[in-house]
């Protein structure tokens, strides 16, 4: 196939949108691209903070242990493991992500940090 602009000093040769390379030099593989493709898809999904709305309640089990619960942030809107990360550095605690149930579980009473660090990120809680 011609290109356009082929011998023009517009003739840029196609470059691999992963690694930048010239196709021709290119080594990634159809997996690495596929992958990057799927993780493009992912951060397409994603909606900024400021449109979501987070839920930040507290939650009793068994015994007396207390788990602050983050709800109302899906998992295709957010990059859940992210937030969570964050939220355990500002929280000083353990947690998960139930992606499943687009929720984040904190280990504790967390309530007033966990508002604060969300609303620092951007979200409405
Ligand atoms: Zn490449």
């Amino acid at each position: 196939m011609t290109r356009l602009f082929a011998g023009t000093p517009f003739d840029i040769p196609p470059e691999c949108e992963l690694c930048g390379q010239v196709e021709s030099e290119c080594q990634c593989t159809a997996a690495d691209k596929a992958a990057a493709e799927q993780q493009r898809d992912r951060e397409a999904a994603r909606l900024p903070p400021e449109k979501q709305r987070a839920r930040v309640r507290l939650e009793q089990r068994k015994g007396k242990r207390r788990v602050t619960v983050v709800e109302g942030l899906s998992a295709e809107a957010n990059d859940l493991p992210d937030l969570l990360s964050r939220l355990q550095a500002a929280c000083g605690t353990g947690g998960t992500v139930k992606a499943k149930e687009d929720l984040i579980e904190l280990q504790g009473d967390h309530l007033d940090t966990a508002k604060s660090t969300l609303k620092t990120i951007g979200y409405r809680v």
